[in-house]
């Protein structure tokens, strides 16, 4: 019988990480500047460690190569998606990623890195930067060099529930007291353009990489505003925020035992808010905040029980 993935995440060290995924999500975190819990990983910086059932203890890179079929026998060489939780307790670098054909090149056989962000809880009047505002490469180029960087950058205005696509080639950063679930195309490949000249513990500047950065920055910056669609069932709202090449992501919202039966597709699950349980042929599974799961293909007809908010992502 096929069973769901509970998967252990990893945690990052970060320079501008904090406490909130210890106070918010509760997670045994390594230390007080914790800003990246990769919750659903197979990506070898970090791989998430199966929990449960007959793969308990095996790494979810290991299982993608050695079951495939809990995959639907993919055609993708590595499992492609990354799901994390940020927080952002201080200003993230600036920084962009690039598309899949540059980082193949360029960075050793990684992905490119398009991504989204759900925002799960921000500070009041928070913002973020979200692409420039150069009209030309030779703009971007010369705004960088002569660091004006609030002439260049776009900065918008973000509340909890808001919804960010992010293709790879914006210039993107997030600001202090945000914290996001980031779903994104399992690559860590990072371009850094400005990081405010911020000094380490040891009185270093983290390098900057502009001439990668300036390649694959689009330019003019392109707006991707989404429009969520929503769908209301008895006990459930289904909002579909983004169907994209690289990913599709929902949010479920639960309110009573809603069924689900789905085509031939793995799927990513992470518990925002609330529990409940997942019901799947007479075994009862606890869903709690900061659960991560996922549901392989031939899992079949399943329920979620209770009352809690799902982010729900796949390929
Ligand atoms: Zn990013």
């Amino acid at each position: 019988m096929v069973q769901p993935l509970f998967l252990r995440p990893v945690f990052k060290e970060r320079i501008w990480g904090g406490t909130a995924l210890r106070e918010e999500y509760g997670y045994d975190i390594p230390n007080d500047q914790t800003g990246e819990c990769w919750a659903i990983s197979a990506h070898p910086n970090g791989p998430s460690i199966i929990e449960n059932g007959p793969y308990a203890g095996m790494a979810l890179d290991e299982l993608w190569d050695k079951h495939p079929e809990l995959f639907g026998h993919p055609k993708e060489e590595v499992f492609p998606l990354l799901t994390k939780i940020l927080d952002a307790n201080m200003d993230l670098s600036v920084q962009v990623h690039p598309e899949d054909s540059y980082a193949k090149v360029h960075e050793n056989g990684d992905l490119g890195k398009t991504e989204c962000w759900y925002i799960l809880d921000c500070k009041e009047g928070a913002d973020m930067i979200f692409g420039h505002n150069a009209k030309t490469k030779e703009e971007l180029i010369e705004q960088i060099n002569e660091g004006k960087w609030n002439e260049l950058l776009r900065r918008v205005k973000i509340k909890p529930g808001d919804f960010f696509y992010v293709p790879s080639g914006t210039i993107h950063a997030l600001c202090e007291g945000t914290l996001v679930l980031e779903t994104q195309q399992s690559s860590d490949t990072t371009y850094r353009v400005y990081d405010y000249d911020r000094r380490d513990a040891e009185g270093n500047l983290r390098d900057l990489h502009l001439e990668k950065a300036i390649d694959v920055t689009t330019v003019p910056h392109q707006n991707t505003g989404v429009a969520p669609k929503v769908e209301e069932r008895k006990y459930l709202t289904i909002t579909t925020f983004v169907e994209s090449e690289f990913f599709s992501v929902y949010k479920w919202d639960v309110r009573g035992k809603s069924t689900f039966s789905l085509p031939d597709q793995y799927l990513l699950l992470s518990v925002i808010n609330g529990d409940g349980a997942l019901i799947h042929d007479e075994e009862r599974y606890p869903l709690k905040k900061g659960t991560h799961l996922i549901i392989p293909v031939g899992f079949g007809e399943f329920a979620i029980d209770g009352v809690c908010q799902l982010i729900v992502s796949h390929s």
